[in-house]
């Protein structure tokens, strides 16, 4: 994994990865992920709109619930 980042701003700046990926789902173009994307997953990469159904369908990962 090249990573060429000089460090160095103190800035909190969400970081973005360009590129060109498709959707495992929807087939929907995906060109911004905000993680580094595994290259061992690359085919079931979820674009925002399915990834946030998803998470809201799946309910799972809530510790708490009453
Ligand atoms: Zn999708």
């Amino acid at each position: 994994m090249a990573y060429n980042n000089d460090g160095g701003q103190g800035d909190f700046q969400p970081q973005t990865y360009k590129g060109n990926w498709k959707c495992s789902k929807c087939n929907g173009e995906i060109t911004e992920l905000r993680f580094e994307p595994d290259p061992g997953r690359l085919n079931q990469l979820l674009c925002l709109n399915c990834f946030r159904e998803k998470k809201r369908t799946s309910g799972g990962g809530q510790p708490f619930r009453r």
